[in-house]
């Protein structure tokens, strides 16, 4: 923990403040390791305050053994401008993303108010960069999510028959995710089938699958905080040559970029990497989003790789892989891996089925 707040101060500096004051959530776990559900970190050069009300006192002391723990009432007037004001801070940070316009009135009307004279610093992405970078035991932890998914995909792959519905295939697959030690999901599962499948945040519905179609399903396991993502798209039925070619064209392109994809590259080349294979088949129009985004305590967090993104990809950074294919009226096929950057290169740690067509 400490190796985190340090790095967190060395960024200071550069963002032109003297503490940060963290309000989201994933960030409060990370860096104080503190999961409580309510509460502020204060961090200054010299202190961490972990601020928290009568509920997680107990909880925040065991959890955040590197932090001050501040007992504080639900009035943020109360207890803010004495928490800046003590500290001796002149320019505290804010997480801009996470701080609403309300809030951050109620924040500046109190110091006002006690007249402290520290003037709040917009700030962005300055956890969220350092969490994109995952340690030994978060990659651990993520391998084992992907475990979990893997598994639970495998059991109830088989199952999925022409007559069930996409909810009745969702809730398998959340049953399996549950039984194989997932502690939650970190986003709704997604079961897309036939014309469905050609949107690609589909959600489960009580549409009846057919056979001859393709089912979209895109999940994760939780565990110890931290998340997967997978996506496999399969075929009700005897596949015909349309599913086929979308399906090993999606496939080629994650394979390529999954192979080019190196340290140092942006969030854009990367992206590139799956774009160009799927462009040559003529589907560019028809891969609408980005190639991946990184998984951790959140199932959506940085590095970004898509189009416009200068993020750099680094060591140890954990992302997905996932290009697709979505033709209106017909349906869609994503292929996604969960992934890790290691020694310069990906190294894939899904291991869910996805063979290519002949
Ligand atoms: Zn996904
Ligand atoms: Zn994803």
């Amino acid at each position: 923990m400490n190796n985190r707040l340090q790095k967190l101060r060395e960024k200071f500096a550069e963002k032109e403040i003297d503490a940060v004051f963290i309000t989201q959530s994933e960030n409060r776990r990370y860096l104080s390791g503190f999961d409580g559900t309510a509460g502020f970190l204060l961090i200054t050069e010299k202190k961490a305050v972990l601020a928290t009300d009568f509920r997680y006192i107990e909880q925040a002391s065991r959890e955040a053994p590197d932090f001050e723990i501040l007992r504080i009432a639900s009035n943020i007037a109360d207890w803010f401008p004495g928490l800046v004001g003590d500290s001796g801070v002149k320019r505290p940070g804010f997480e801009a993303a996470d701080v609403t316009f309300n809030f951050h009135r109620q924040l500046s009307d109190a110091l006002k108010k006690k007249k402290v004279a520290a003037r709040l610093v917009p700030v962005n992405s300055l956890v969220e960069s350092l969490r994109a970078v995952k340690e030994a035991e978060e990659i651990d932890l993520i391998m084992k999510a992907v475990a979990i998914t893997d598994t639970a995909f495998e059991c109830i792959e088989g199952a999925i028959k022409a007559g069930m519905t996409e909810k009745q295939v969702a809730w398998e697959l959340e049953k399996a995710l549950r039984e194989n030690g997932s502690q939650a999901l970190p986003f709704e599962i997604i079961v897309a089938s036939g014309p469905q499948a050609a949107l690609p945040h589909a959600r489960p519905s009580d549409r009846v699958i057919n056979d001859g179609e393709p089912v979209m399903i895109d999940m994760g396991a939780k565990i110890g905080g931290y998340a997967s993502d997978l996506t496999r798209t399969i075929y009700v039925g005897v596949p015909d040559d349309t599913f086929k070619k979308v399906y090993n064209t999606v496939l080629d392109a994650q394979t390529e970029a999954m192979s080019i994809i190196g340290a140092g590259m942006t969030g854009q080349q990367a992206d590139n990497a799956a774009r160009e294979i799927i462009d040559k088949a003529g589907y560019g129009e028809a891969f609408g989003h980005s190639l991946g985004h990184g998984v951790g305590l959140a199932a959506h967090e940085l590095p970004r790789l898509g189009p416009g993104s200068e993020e750099t990809l680094a060591e140890g950074m954990v992302f997905t892989v996932e290009p697709g294919i979505y033709l209106p009226g017909w349906g869609g096929v994503r292929i996604e891996d969960t992934v890790v950057m290691e020694q310069g290169k990906v190294r894939g740690l899904s291991q869910a089925r996805k063979a290519k067509y002949d």
